[in-house]
């Protein structure tokens, strides 16, 4: 096969970035635009040694999941790279994932898997969205997406993934902008002043909060706008960030207040947490407190237990454990989120739960070996690289009864669970949770067991 040549290839497989994935000559192709089950005309755009990147030209047969993308913008945006399957489908293939996975990194025959958890709705379920702002072609204001890996705004003001007053927000602001004449930035110049325009709606509470990221240190006639921005029901915080730098990094670290508070509120299950324009909160709360829920129940906690909790972030897990734990112990890397632990364990009355910053490869061995500490369970939430093996060997050292791995990446879990189940655990439960549906990202809940009591 060489590039420019076009052949015929059915869709067999997704990859991890959400392209279609067949097979052609014995060398395996990746499709944009495709999904499962499609038959399909394909012309090759660049071809490697066993692997290669094709377009798609035609389908001759849409595979039996096939659906018209609800978005009209789910091919430029990339944000939704599944949105095109239904959503039966979706869940089948994330199953599959991760089930491969285990059999095929971790070595497991045949994994003990639950039934994925899926959603109710797989739209509508983010509670936080970040708009760029900027012009078209014509100059005209513009707020919506980067399309996939280019810094090109997509303009798509209802995305159908986040919350509906969205738009009105964005209509508001945009006018405003229109109006008074604001510009807004421009990447490759380093001028203009409006870069994003970020809003959070807490589902539990029904409280809005929006953030306009300004290049600048005010937004001109700024009180007027948020005096409209508050007739929406619901609005609790409005506030400007402050980002001069000439990044990709969305916000800022300073935050002016413009009306109301500077954090709006929400609930996980019974714990109330505060989430300013800065701090960490996972954007799926009702598939959230699903999967924390699995986590509890893998953790068998019976109020006696002494559980650490690395990679705690904000500390969700840690104070949604507390709860029926004797003493939680949170280690996360980054201090903000801490403080944000911290404060969310004051708000709720949690006074069993001790949080430290640090890296979990650090913060671990560190204690182990000058307290040797010891543990129940041990839960971690690594991120998508997975647990450093320092980590493993200490949590192995501590020898806790069990241990809950919480993963947003199969692939790196099931190397580690290999190595845990080489080393005295065995592999008890796994559960998939759907909290990102139309997109090809699944999680998943492991129980293991120590071996020798
Ligand atoms: N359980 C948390 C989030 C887990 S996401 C929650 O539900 O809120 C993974 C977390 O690991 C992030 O907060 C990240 O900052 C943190 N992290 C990344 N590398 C780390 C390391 N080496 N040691 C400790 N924490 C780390």
């Amino acid at each position: 096969m060489k590039k420019d040549e076009i052949v015929t290839v059915t869709i067999e497989d997704m990859s991890s970035e959400g392209l279609g994935v067949g097979r052609s000559d014995g060398l395996t192709l990746f499709v944009k635009d495709t999904v499962i089950g499609d038959t399909a005309e394909v012309k090759i755009m660049k071809m490697k040694k066993t692997y290669g990147y094709a377009r798609l030209i035609r389908l001759i047969r849409p595979g039996k999941d096939r659906i018209p993308a609800p978005c009209p913008v789910a091919k430029q945006c990339g944000g939704c790279q599944i949105q095109a399957m239904n959503y039966e489908a979706q869940l089948r293939f994330k199953g599959n994932k991760v089930r491969g996975n285990l059999q095929r990194i971790g070595k497991f025959d045949n994994p003990p898997m639950e039934p994925i958890i899926g959603m109710q709705e797989p739209f509508r379920y983010r509670n936080k969205a970040q708009f760029p702002v900027g012009r078209d072609r014509n100059g005209r204001l513009i707020a919506g997406f980067y399309a996939g890996r280019t810094h090109t705004i997509v303009e798509c003001r209802d995305c159908l993934l986040g919350d509906k007053v969205n738009e009105k927000i964005l209509n508001l602001v945009l006018e405003h902008m229109e109006t008074h004449g604001i510009s807004p930035y421009d990447e490759t110049t380093g001028q203009g002043l409006v870069r994003h325009i970020m809003t959070r709606t807490g589902f539990q509470t029904g409280q809005i909060m929006v953030c306009i990221v300004v290049n600048g240190d005010s937004l001109p006639a700024g009180d007027a706008l948020a005096a409209e921005l508050a007739q929406i029901p619901g609005m609790t915080s409005i506030t400007l960030n402050i980002n001069k730098e000439n990044t990709n990094v969305i916000l800022g670290k300073k935050i002016i207040t413009l009306w109301g508070q500077d954090y709006i509120e929400d609930m996980i299950g019974s714990v109330r947490f505060r989430i300013s324009p800065l701090s960490f909160y996972q954007v799926n709360s009702v598939q959230t407190e699903k999967l924390y829920g699995k986590a509890l129940e893998y953790a068998g906690l019976t109020g006696e237990e002494t559980v650490w909790d690395l990679y705690c972030g904000i500390g969700t897990i840690s104070l949604f454990l507390a709860q029926r734990a004797k003493k939680v112990y949170g280690v996360e890397i980054v201090p903000e989120a801490i403080r944000d632990a911290k404060q969310n364990a004051a708000l709720n009355d949690i006074c069993n739960a001790e949080f430290f910053t640090g890296k979990a490869e650090e913060v671990l061995p560190d204690m182990y070996a000058r307290e040797g500490i010891s543990a129940d369970v041990i839960v971690v939430d690594p991120p998508r690289k997975g647990c450093e093996k320092s980590v493993l060997d200490t949590m192995i050292k501590i020898s806790p009864r069990r241990i809950v791995y919480v993963s947003c990446d199969s692939a790196t879990l099931a190397r580690d669970l290999q190595y845990l189940c080489a080393n005295g655990y065995s592999l008890e439960k796994v559960c998939p949770v759907d909290m990102f549906g139309n997109s090809v990202h699944v999680e998943t809940v492991v129980r293991l067991q120590r071996k020798h009591i």
